[in-house]
C-alpha cells in the first residue's frame, strides 16, 4: 500500500504539510497527522461525487458539456466567474484567462470573507510574517474575531500558541495568549485573558488601545463593554512583549466597521512597531483563497472584483464583486469553480444563480451543482491533482497528486483549457 509521506492538506489555509496518507486500490485508507476536519475529507473524499457532465439534470459526454459552456459565455452579455478558493493556482489563471477572453467579470471568494482585510491593506501596508517565524518567535499570540479550536484546528498545536519553536521551547509556558470576541467561544479556556468586546465594537476597542500605545490616557471606564483596567494591562503586555502577533478571522472582517477594523488594526501594530516587534496575520479560510488573490493580482494588478468588459481590467468592490452584480440582476450568466455561492451568498444573489444559465466545475454536489444548467465533474487538487496553492501568511506549497480521478475526470485547469479552446472556435 503506497504511503505518501509530507502531504498537504487542502482544507483550510494552514496548508499543514506534514500528512501521511495510506492509499489501497486507489482509495485513502489512513490518515495520520491530520486535524478531525482533514481526516474525515480525505476519507470521504470519494463520496457524494459528481459522477458524470450535466445538461440540464441530463447526462452529457465531456465534449457537450464543454460545447455547451462554451456557447452559454460567448452568448452572455455579462458573465461571472466565481469561486476559485478550493482549487490550484493553475486552474486560477486559466479562469483569469478565460474571463479576459469572454469581456467578463471574475471575482473569488475573498470578496465575502477578507476582502475588507484587502481594502485595508492596499491602503496602509502591513507588517507580517510566515507562520515559523510566529512559532519560533512570538510570545504574545492574540486572536481577534475568530476561533482557531472550530475553524483551523491545528493552528495552534503547529503554529501558533501551543507550539514549540525555536525561542519558545516551552510552548504553551513561553507565550501569552489572548482571544477577543463578542461571545465566550471554546477559545476563552484556552486563552490566558478573554476580552469580551461588544459587537460592532472592534474599532472602539483597537482605537483605544492605540491612545493607550501612543502614550494617551483613558477617561473612560469602559470601551465597547471592556473595563479600562483590562485595557492598559493588554496595551501594557503588548509593548513589552518581544514579538507579537494578531490573528484575525471574519469577526473583524466583516462586522460594522469592516476595513475600517483592519486600517485600526494595521493601525496598533505600526504603532506597537515602535516598542517592539509586532505583526497582523489574517486567518485565511479556503485552502487556496491566498492564492486566488495573488494570482489574481499577478495577472490583473487586482486582487478579487476585476471586470473585464472593456478588455482592459479594472477593479471594484462594491460594484465587480460577485454579490453585488447577482443581486443587481446584472450578471446574465456564471461559471462557479470549485466553490458553493448557493450555499453560502445571500438569497438575492443565489436566487439570480438559478434564474440564469450557470456552469459549475466542482468534484462533489453542492446546492450550486443541483441549480447548475451544466456541471462538470472535476478532480479534488491536492487529492486527484497536484498543483500550488497559498498558505495564510503567504507562502506558496506544492500540492501532491495521491491517487488518480475517476475515469474520464479532469483537473479544473484542463477543463478550463478546454473551454477556452472552444470559446476561441
Ligand atoms: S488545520 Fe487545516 S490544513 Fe491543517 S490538517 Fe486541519 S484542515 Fe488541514
Amino acid at each position: 500500500m503506497p504511503v505518501y509521506r509530507s502531504v498537504v492538506c487542502p482544507f483550510c489555509g494552514c496548508l499543514c504539510d506534514d500528512l501521511e496518507v495510506t492509499v489501497e486500490d486507489n482509495r485513502i485508507v489512513k490518515v495520520r497527522n491530520g486535524c478531525a476536519i482533514s481526516t474525515s475529507k480525505f476519507l470521504h473524499h470519494h463520496e457524494n461525487r459528481v459522477e458524470k457532465p450535466l445538461i440540464d439534470g441530463e447526462s452529457a459526454t465531456l465534449e457537450e458539456a464543454v460545447k455547451e459552456a462554451a456557447e452559454i459565455l460567448k452568448s452572455a452579455r455579462r458573465p461571472l466567474i466565481y469561486g476559485l478558493s478550493s482549487t490550484e493556482c493553475g486552474a486560477i489563471a486559466k479562469a483569469i484567462e478565460l474571463a479576459e477572453l469572454i469581456g467578463g467579470v471574475i471575482d473569488n471568494t475573498a470578496s465575502v470573507c477578507h476582502g475588507p482585510t484587502i481594502l485595508a491593506l492596499q491602503t496602509l501596508g502591513e507588517s507580517k510574517c510566515t507562520l515559523g517565524t510566529v512559532r519560533n518567535r512570538a510570545d504574545l499570540i492574540i486572536y481577534w474575531g475568530c476561533n482557531p479550536l472550530e475553524a483551523h484546528l491545528r493552528h495552534l498545536t503547529r503554529y501558533s500558541a501551543m507550539a514549540r519553536g525555536l525561542y519558545t521551547s516551552g510552548g504553551r509556558k513561553d507565550r501569552y495568549v489572548v482571544a477577543v470576541d463578542v461571545r465566550e467561544t471554546r477559545m476563552k479556556r484556552v486563552a490566558d485573558l478573554f476580552v469580551k468586546v461588544k459587537p460592532g465594537g472592534d474599532y472602539e476597542l483597537l482605537s483605544a488601545l492605540r491612545a493607550v500605545v501612543r502614550g494617551y490616557g483613558l477617561d473612560v471606564d469602559e470601551v465597547s463593554g471592556v473595563p479600562r483596567d483590562v485595557i492598559l494591562e493588554l496595551a501594557e503586555r503588548m509593548k513589552k512583549s518581544r514579538f507579537g502577533a494578531i490573528f484575525f478571522g471574519l469577526g473583524l472582517t466583516q462586522s460594522e466597521g469592516r476595513h475600517m477594523n483592519i486600517e485600526a488594526a494595521i493601525g496598533l501594530v505600526a504603532d506597537l512597531n515602535h516598542h517592539t516587534k509586532f505583526v497582523l496575520i489574517p486567518m485565511r479560510g479556503h485552502y487556496n483563497v491566498a492564492g486566488a488573490n495573488t494570482v489574481t493580482t499577478w495577472q490583473t494588478g487586482y486582487p478579487y472584483a476585476v471586470d473585464f468588459s472593456r478588455g482592459y481590467p479594472r477593479y471594484n468592490p462594491g460594484e465587480y464583486t460577485a454579490v453585488d452584480l447577482l443581486s443587481r440582476g446584472e450578471a446574465d450568466a456564471a461559471l462557479i469553480i470549485a466553490s458553493d455561492p448557493v450555499a453560502h451568498l445571500p438569497y438575492k444573489a443565489a436566487r439570480r444563480l438559478a434564474e440564469i444559465p450557470t456552469i459549475v466545475l466542482d468534484p462533489k454536489r453542492s446546492m450550486t451543482s443541483m441549480i447548475g444548467r451544466v456541471v462538470i465533474p472535476t478532480a479534488a487538487a491536492g487529492i486527484e491533482a497536484e498543483g500550488t496553492a497559498y498558505r495564510m501568511d503567504g507562502i506558496p506549497i506544492r500540492l501532491k497528486k495521491l491517487m488518480e480521478p475517476p475515469e474520464g475526470v479532469l483537473p479544473d485547469a484542463e477543463i478550463l483549457s478546454l473551454i477556452i479552446e472552444e470559446v476561441m472556435g
